[in-house]
């Protein structure tokens, strides 16, 4: 972005805030100046800017992708340009039932007090359809980076009447929104960030395989959603030999394979291969880090077309673990008629990946303004289309509601080290939540599969078009706008601050545990937010399904374990002594399992990893490092047993251990949770380690410590 457009935007911004400020104060303006709705000039700069850019190839350059993530290279944000206002959105929500927000007619301004940086902090008194709302200070969020979320956040902030910092605040705000990463604005020690730290980094390819492998190897059948995946280069042998033997036993067999690069988004550098020796080598004949994954040959098709979903996920809190879905997502279209994959057809993007920011570039493309038409549709036509077919729909959303809450599972152990590490106990820090985004493909018997998880999925409601050869520009998107901003809005009064302390102090946020999943049709949601706002497109599956998933949160209790012998702050990884330490505190040592054969054990793994996990600086035993350990401690212990009994098992002693001396060290809570609203939905740990006992007497800072886009 150049220097000019940034200053341009930001004397913009200012001149905003003097309005606001002047309307907080009192000082009489007509209704359109007190308008929350930025001032007309936004939109000439941004015209502007989309004019000076017509050159399509430079254009497409700096575009920002459509619904992977935000663009990054090695974790990092490129640079794009951030969006202003558009005319659309200038006060006219293309959302019918969404209310105009400007605060005018009715409303009074009661009161304003002059912040320390010079805003001013409003007590507003609303009086809506006759009725006095109730008195309360407007939230404040800093967008300063949110990037190209910015449109739809600010949409949903006017849609809610908060408060928003464009260019940040010096006091502390309610809610910071973040582009990119948790580390996008450093030094906050308190409100809400929509990142949690290490999401980026464990939805990267490889440990997003590596974690649903380890439940894998648990929950073989719980977890085979996701395809058979190796990871290279570490697994080329073994997916060369096992290939091999593949087509040994069948001859006739055609297996195709999808090849992904590690931190790839958008389609970028995916290709299909059907023989190992088809991967593609960089110099030095050294595979590129990427997971080579089974091809799902016959996906449900549409018009011919091959089509994913993408649907938005709210991980509202770690501690105790809080999943939302939302009810609407995306539909994204091929735009060559699938044919299932051949030597021919390998290289035919249009026909085989369902990306927009590539088939945007098709000239089959369709923009359309229907939701139920066109390259990009809102999944409720998907289901609605479906239906009317006679599909089972109610069947299909289920099944994803397990694949969501399965995945986000398999998720929370290694973030849990992660937040750890990054928010030490004792240190102040933001409570933490995330819109993630999941892209789902429908097999032809309709079983989802999951092709992948964005930390950062795009919430752009524009999207580029071509208006003349070559030229591209940004217009509106109704289909993203219908749905992101509903997204976003209903995810801002989830972390509402009254909202959420209401919610943690006197409900454990869900229905029944015995509840079976259900299909809601109607939006009966009971939150107690304003009448005014549509309702919540948001719906809680976690703790809501608490009793049919609990189970499976084993690498959870391992990795609180992990987290009682970690120690140190700031790091993530496990010295020998720590190990030693486990061991001998859970009695895992014997005449036959002596303590330099611990350390054997320790050295081996440690070593392993260290191969498995090239870029990483620190040294010592990561957590998935050992839980490669406890599982081969556990089978060692309870030969002959399946894994995932072995690991119980072992769970349970180590637990029974560990709890044993918790006692005896100094008197320790209760074993079942003592913050009421985790009594149902926090990890089934038996034995807690100090820091998340601790966590657990601060109901808000508790989500805080654990709960460290697009
Ligand atoms: P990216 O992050 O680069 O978008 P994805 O994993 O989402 O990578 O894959 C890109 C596209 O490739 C998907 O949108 C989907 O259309 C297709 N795809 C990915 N994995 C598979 C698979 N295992 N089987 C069939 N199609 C797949």
């Amino acid at each position: 972005m150049s220097d000019h457009y940034e200053r341009v935007k930001i004397e913009l911004q200012q001149m905003k805030e003097v309005k606001n400020e002047a309307a907080a104060d009192g000082v009489q303006l007509s209704p359109a100046s007190v308008s929350l709705v930025p001032a007309d000039v936004s939109f000439t700069a941004r015209r502007d800017q989309s004019k000076s850019n017509i050159n399509g190839r430079s254009r497409s350059k700096s575009r920002s992708k459509g619904d992977g993530h935000e663009r990054q290279v090695n974790g990092k944000q490129l640079p794009e340009l951030t969006p202003q206002k558009s005319d659309y959105s200038q006060g006219q929500s293309r959302v019918s039932n969404e209310p105009t927000l400007h605060i005018k007619g009715t409303a009074r301004l009661l009161k304003g007090k002059t912040a320390a940086n010079g805003h001013v902090e409003t007590d507003v008194k609303c009086e809506h359809h006759g009725k006095e709302a109730k008195k309360r200070r407007a939230v404040t969020v800093d967008t300063s980076k949110a990037k190209t979320s910015l449109e739809a956040l600010k949409m949903s902030i006017r849609q809610l009447k908060w408060k928003e910092f464009p260019i940040g605040r010096r006091t502390a705000c309610d809610i910071y929104w973040h582009g990119v990463s948790f580390h996008d604005n450093e030094n906050i020690i308190s409100g809400q960030v929509n990142k949690f730290p290490g999401m980026i980094e464990m939805l990267r390819k490889i440990n997003l395989s590596r974690a649903v492998r380890t439940m894998q190897e648990l929950f073989p059948e719980e977890y085979n959603f996701y395809p058979r995946s190796w990871i290279l280069p570490e697994e080329y042998q073994l997916f060369s030999s096992q290939i091999r033997l593949l087509k040994d036993n069948d001859s006739t067999l055609k297996h195709t394979f999808i090849v992904k690069p590690d931190s790839g988004s958008q389609g970028d550098g995916i290709y299909l291969i059907r023989e190992p020796a088809d991967l593609r080598v960089i110099s030095g004949s050294q595979i590129k880090q990427a997971v080579v994954q089974e091809y799902i040959q016959k996906p449900l098709l549409i018009d011919k077309l091959k089509f994913d979903i993408r649907l938005y996920v709210l991980v509202r809190s770690l501690e105790p673990l809080e999943i939302y879905i939302a009810k609407e997502g995306l539909s994204r279209f091929c735009t060559e008629p699938y044919q299932e994959p051949s030597q021919k057809n390998l290289s035919h993007v249009f026909m085989h990946l369902t990306n927009y920011s590539l088939n945007v570039h098709s000239g089959n493309f369709v923009h359309s303004d229907s939701c139920s038409t066109g390259s990009k549709r809102t999944f409720s036509s998907v289901l609605y289309r479906l239906a009317s077919k006679g599909v089972d729909i109610k069947k299909v959303w289920s099944d994803i509601i397990a694949l969501v809450i399965k995945t986000v599972i398999a998720l929370v152990p290694e973030l849990k080290v992660y937040y750890q590490a990054d928010i030490p106990l004792g240190k102040p820090g933001p409570t933490c939540f995330q819109i993630l985004g999941f892209d789902i493909l429908l097999m032809k018997n309709l079983k989802p599969v999951l092709l992948e998880v964005n930390a950062n999925p795009s919430m752009r409601i524009e999207h580029e078009q071509e208006v003349s050869p070559g030229v591209f520009e940004y217009v509106p998107s109704p289909v993203d706008e219908e749905v992101k901003v509903g997204v976003i809005r209903d995810t801002l009064r989830l972390m509402d601050p009254a909202q959420r302390k209401q919610h943690v102090t006197s409900s454990t946020g869900g229905g029944s545990p015995e509840e079976a999943i259900v299909v809601e049709t109607g939006s009966d949601e009971k939150e107690g937010l304003a009448d005014s706002l549509p309702s919540l497109c948001l719906k809680q599956v976690f703790p809501k399904y608490t009793k049919q998933f609990n189970y499976l949160r084993v690498v959870e209790r391992i990795a609180t374990i992990f987290l009682r012998f970690l120690g140190v702050k700031g790091t993530m990884r496990l010295g020998p002594t720590s190990f030693r330490t486990f061991i001998r505190n859970c009695k895992l040592s014997s005449s036959s399992f002596s303590m330099a054969s611990v350390d054997i054990l320790y050295i081996d793994i440690t070593r392993r990893w260290a191969g498995m996990l090239p870029d990483s600086k620190e040294a010592g035993m990561c957590l998935q490092a050992f839980t490669a350990a406890f599982f081969y401690l556990a089978a060692r212990r309870f030969k002959a047993l399946p894994l995932r009994e072995q690991v119980l098992l072992l769970l349970e002693v180590c637990e029974g251990a560990l709890e044993g001396q918790s006692h005896s060290e100094k008197p320790r809570p209760h074993r079942s949770h003592t913050n009421p609203a985790s009594s149902q939905s926090s990890a089934p740990t038996t034995f807690s380690s100090p820091a998340l006992t601790r966590r657990r007497h601060r109901p808000q800072q508790l989500s805080a410590k654990a709960n460290t886009e697009n």
